[in-house]
């Protein structure tokens, strides 16, 4: 058994990867033009299930170019989950708009619709719920809060690609859905994104606000400021490459799910990913929860996981906790935030690096005192 380090997440790059970036090299088209971006934006939409799918250089442009396309103005309110990567609340931020944090379903650990019920508002634009570690948020009760005070919604989708949400994929359950090709994303094209969305206006407004908002009628003459959000042939080249295997990196992803599930002795109190009924999980990120955890201890783990050579990393933490967001916290998130941790999960983990990871986890859990 190797004693090698295990690291949190790895991108798995094999030889169509190099063959199809290679090619976009050697073709000249180096820039945001060429077949590689066509090719991505039409199979990404079609495993979305979307009409449209506009890539973009990245998922924190992909979710600002959706807001600005979406008309944002300073006044405006956009509800996000509090327990979220940072990139979410920030998009909001750069249209001027304000975004209001609520707190998360304990389980899912998504945006709870509860909580997103008691925050709407006159002001009120948009709502960004999060697949947060690749488990679909509640969109049914979204959708209905959406629909009562005509709200859009906005999937941050940038760590879900291929995750179900009642049967369908994420992507195409609201407005539009945004998704990032970042190093340790489900897949990757370096940096990288995609707004995938079945509104027509929409999908051609953000193309335009993509490229500058150039005027279609006079080149060079531009009516309103756009940004260059274009991504690369080579990206796209790389994007081509690794959406042919999606499927089999969900596939793995889940085996590993399941490794962990049966080797890491779970208890009403040490808990791992936790699926509704109604979803199927990307599972982006192995979490793992124990209630007698504090941050002081959660830390505590996480290094005598690194002197065993196992690399974890802790929870986001929350919004309302940076100074750009702060407010007073919102319960679970604040908990979730403080306590939870994730574990490695990437395609070329070994079934046996998985037994080796989850032999300490149980040891070490054994000796940490639950009192
Ligand atoms: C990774 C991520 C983003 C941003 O994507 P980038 O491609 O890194 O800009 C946005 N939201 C969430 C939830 C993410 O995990």
């Amino acid at each position: 058994m190797s004693d090698s380090f295990i690291p949190i997440s790895k991108p798995f790059i094999g030889d169509r990867e190099k063959e199809l970036v290679l090619d976009a090299l050697n073709s000249g088209w180096v820039s945001s033009i060429g077949k590689y971006i066509d090719e991505f934006e039409a199979g990404f939409a079609r495993y979305c299930g979307t009409e449209y799918a506009l890539a973009v250089s990245n998922g924190t442009t992909g979710l600002h170019l959706a807001l600005a396309a979406l008309n944002l103005q300073p006044g405006d309110e956009v509800i996000v989950p509090d327990l979220t990567f940072v990139a979410t609340a920030n998009a909001v931020a750069y249209t001027g708009a304000t975004p209001i944090l609520a707190d998360i379903d304990p389980a899912t650990l998504c945006i709870d619709p509860v909580s997103v019920k008691s925050l709407i508002s006159e002001k009120t634009r948009a709502i960004i719920p999060v697949h947060l570690y690749g488990h679909p948020a509640d969109m049914d009760a979204l959708t209905e809060i959406g629909a009562t005070h005509g709200v859009d919604i906005i999937e941050d989708a940038a760590e879900a690609h291929g995750a179900e949400y009642r049967g369908r994929r994420v992507g195409g359950l609201g407005k539009c859905g945004v998704f990032s090709f970042y190093g340790n994303k489900i897949i990757t094209t370096g940096e990288g994104g995609m707004l995938t969305t079945n509104d027509r206006e929409f999908y051609q407004r953000a193309k335009r606000l993509r490229d500058h908002a150039m005027s279609p009628q006079r080149r060079y003459f531009h009516e309103e400021r756009g940004f260059n959000y274009r991504i690369t042939n080579l990206q796209a080249a790389l994007g081509v490459a690794q959406l042919e295997r999606i499927d089999e990196f969900l596939g793995r992803r889940a085996e590993i799910m399941d490794w962990y599930s049966s080797e890491i002795a779970t208890t009403d109190h040490v808990r791992l990913n936790r699926v509704k009924n109604w979803a199927k999980s990307a599972f982006w990120m192995v979490c793992l929860e124990v209630d007698w955890f504090d941050e002081a201890k959660r830390d505590a783990f996480m290094l005598a996981l690194k002197t065993r050579g196992i690399d974890s990393r802790p929870y986001f933490c929350t919004m309302s906790s940076m100074p750009m967001y702060k407010q007073s916290p919102l319960p679970v998130s604040a908990r979730k935030a403080q306590t939870g941790l994730n574990l490695p999960s990437y395609y070329e983990l070994s079934n046996r690096e998985v037994q080796r990871i989850a032999a300490d986890v149980n040891e070490l859990l054994a000796t940490v005192d639950p009192a």
